[in-house]
C-alpha cells in the first residue's frame, strides 16, 4: 500500500547545482545503492523506506549542496538502519561520502531528555560533533522529513519527542546556519505534534485575516511597482513572503494574542540588483506611505549575527492596516534562504565557472513563488555577504576568503575553533579555544569567577592556567575570600572575563 511515490533520480539530477558528469554518475550510483539496500524495509505509513532517503537527497539537491553531501544524504540511514558495511561505502563512494555518512549516523545516537537545561547543552553537544557542516545539513534534511511525515508515527509520546526536538534543537540550528527556508519548514512541520491546541488557535487567527491581508498585500504591492517604476526602477522582482504558523505562534503569544498587534502575517519582499537600489527604495516608500515609528530595521548596514541582511520596514497601509516590507539584493536573498549551504556550493560554483553568472535560471529554479519577475541578469553591486563567524574563522586561519583552503576550512572546521566543556550539572558552556578555568568560571558566573580559589578538570586539580578541552568536565573551587589578581587577568583568554576581574580589580582599590 504505498501512499506516496518515490523521488525519481531525475528530479534529484535536476535539482543539483551545476552538476558535472562524475556529480551525476555519484548521485545516480548512490541513488541506485541505496535504493537496493533498504528494498525490504517499510517506513511507518508503508511507504517503502527507500522513499526517505530519497527525499532527503533531494532536499539537499534543492537547498544547492555539492554532489557528495546528495550522495551522503542518500545513503544516510544504509550503514545504521540497512546494515552497510562501512568499508563498502568507502570503496564505492570515497572517504569524503563515507565520512559524512558516518557522522549523521553518530549525530543519530544522540538523545533529547526533555528537560529544558538540556536543550541548549545538547544543541551545542551536537554542533561540536558535526565536524564537517554538511552533515548537520544532511541532518536537518532528514529531520526535515522524518518532521513532514511524523502523522505516521504510531506512538504519541514519540510524535511529541520528534516534534520538540525539531523544535528546540535542529530549528535553531537551521537558523544558526542562516537557513530559514529549512528553519521555518522544520517548525511548520513540528508545530501541529509539539503544540495542537495552539497550532489550531493560531490556525484559526490566520483564516479569519488571510483575505484582508493579502488584498493589503496586493494593493501596496501594486502601487509600489508603479511607484518605483516612475522613479526610473524596473530591474526587481517581488514576492509575498507568509509567516510560518509557528513563527506567528509564539508573536502572538508575546502580544497577548491580539493578531491586530501583527504586521508582518503577510510581508512584500522587493529584490533588487545593487545595495544602491534598496536604499532609494525605501526612500520612495516612506515617500508614498507613512511608516510606522520604530520598525524600520537597517540589516544591511548592520547585519544579523547569523549574517542576515535586508531593510525591513512597517508601513500604515491607509485601509487602517500596516505591512511589512522588505528590501534586499538578489546575493541577500539567496543567503536568506539557504545561509551556510548557498555559500558552500556557491563559492565552488563560481570558481568552477567560466565566469558569468546564471542568472533567471538559477533564481527560477529556486524561487517558484516569484512574481513579476524582471531582468536582474544585468545585476550591478554584489556585496559579499559573510556571516559573523566566517569572518572570525578567515581571520583565524589568515586565509584569503576565495581560496581552496578557505573552503575546506568552512567545511570542516565550522566549530574547532570553539571547545565545549561541561559544568558538573551537564550544561555546557562554549568558549574559545584555549580558554581556562577562569575564563570558564566568569562565563558561569561573575560571582564563581571572583570566589574561585582553584579547579578540578575530569575530577583533578589543576592550574589555572591550563587550557581545557573539548568535553572536559569543569568543577570551581570557591573560598568566602578568594579574590581575583592581575595574574588571573593575564592568563584569561575571553574578553568577559578580563572585564569581571577588571572591574572587581577597581572595587578592590576603592576599599
Ligand atoms: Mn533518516
Amino acid at each position: 500500500m504505498s501512499l506516496v511515490s518515490t523521488r525519481p533520480l531525475s528530479e534529484i539530477i535536476a535539482a543539483t547545482t551545476n552538476p558535472s558528469d562524475a556529480d551525476k554518475k555519484l548521485v545516480s550510483e548512490a541513488y541506485e545503492f541505496s535504493k537496493e539496500a533498504h528494498k525490504d524495509q517499510k517506513r511507518f505509513s508503508g511507504d517503502s523506506y527507500f522513499v526517505h532517503p530519497a527525499e532527503v537527497g533531494f532536499l539537499l539537491a534543492e537547498a544547492g549542496m555539492d554532489a557528495r553531501a546528495i550522495a551522503a544524504g542518500l545513503l544516510h540511514d544504509t550503514i545504521e538502519d540497512a546494515g552497510v558495511k562501512p568499508h563498502t561505502i568507502e570503496e564505492k563512494f570515497g572517504a569524503e561520502v563515507l565520512g559524512l555518512v558516518e557522522g549523521v549516523t553518530k549525530l543519530g545516537t544522540l538523545r533529547y531528555r526533555g528537560l529544558e537545561r538540556h536543550t541548549e547543552s545538547l544543541r551545542k553537544l551536537f554542533a561540536a560533533t558535526a565536524k564537517d557542516i554538511r552533515v548537520l545539513i544532511i541532518k536537518l534534511m532528514d529531520r526535515l522529513h522524518n518532521a513532514r511525515t511524523l502523522e505516521h508515527v504510531p506512538r504519541e509520546e514519540k510524535r511529541l519527542r520528534i516534534a520538540q526536538e525539531t523544535l528546540e534543537i535542529y530549528a535553531p540550528i537551521a537558523d544558526r546556519l542562516g537557513m530559514s527556508v529549512a528553519k521555518q519548514e522544520l517548525e511548520d512541520a513540528a508545530f501541529p505534534f509539539a503544540y495542537p491546541k495552539e497550532y489550531e488557535k493560531t490556525r484559526e487567527l490566520v483564516k479569519e485575516r488571510k483575505n484582508e491581508n493579502e488584498k493589503r498585500l496586493q494593493k501596496v504591492e501594486h502601487d509600489l511597482k508603479r511607484a518605483l517604476g516612475e522613479a526610473g526602477i524596473r530591474h526587481f522582482m517581488t514576492e509575498a513572503r507568509i509567516k510560518g504558523a509557528y513563527s506567528l505562534f509564539r508573536k502572538l503569544e508575546r502580544k497577548e494574542w491580539d493578531i491586530t498587534k501583527i504586521y508582518d502575517m503577510r510581508a512584500l519582499r522587493i529584490i533588487f540588483p545593487s545595495v544602491a537600489d534598496c536604499y532609494t527604495a525605501l526612500g520612495i516608500i516612506h515617500a508614498q506611505w507613512r511608516p510606522v515609528p520604530g520598525k524600520i530595521k537597517d540589516y544591511i548596514a548592520f547585519p544579523k549575527p547569523n549574517g542576515y541582511q535586508s531593510i525591513h520596514t512597517t508601513v500604515y497601509t491607509g485601509d487602517g492596516g500596516a505591512l511589512e516590507i522588505q528590501l534586499r539584493t538578489e546575493a541577500m536573498h539567496r543567503e536568506a534562504l539557504y545561509g551556510i549551504a548557498s555559500h558552500l556550493t556557491y563559492k565552488e560554483q563560481q570558481r568552477g565557472r567560466e565566469g558569468g553568472r546564471r542568472g533567471l535560471d538559477w533564481i527560477r529554479q529556486f524561487f517558484p513563488r516569484l512574481r513579476g519577475a524582471a531582468d536582474l541578469s544585468g545585476a550591478g553591486e554584489r556585496r559579499e555577504i559573510v556571516p559573523e563567524w566566517v569572518h572570525e574563522l578567515a581571520h583565524a586561519h589568515q586565509e584569503s576568503a576565495e581560496s581552496k583552503e578557505y573552503l575546506d576550512t568552512l567545511k570542516s572546521d565550522f566549530f574547532s575553533h570553539r571547545v565545549f566543556v561541561f559544568t558538573p550539572k551537564s550544561d555546557v558552556i562554549d568558549l574559545p579555544m584555549g580558554a581556562t578555568p577562569i575564563d570558564f568560571a566568569y562565563a558561569v558566573h561573575s560571582d564563581l569567577g571572583n570566589k574561585m580559589s582553584g579547579a578540578r578538570v575530569n575530577g583533578k586539580m589543576v592550574s589555572l592556567e591550563t587550557a581545557l578541552r573539548n568535553g572536559d568536565m569543569v568543577e570551581i573551587i570557591t573560598k568566602p575570600s578568594a579574590k581575583p589578581s592581575r595574574k588571573w587577568h593575564d592568563i584569561a583568554k575571553t574578553s568577559m572575563a578580563r572585564k569581571q576581574i577588571r572591574a572587581a580589580l577597581a572595587a578592590q582599590q576603592k576599599k
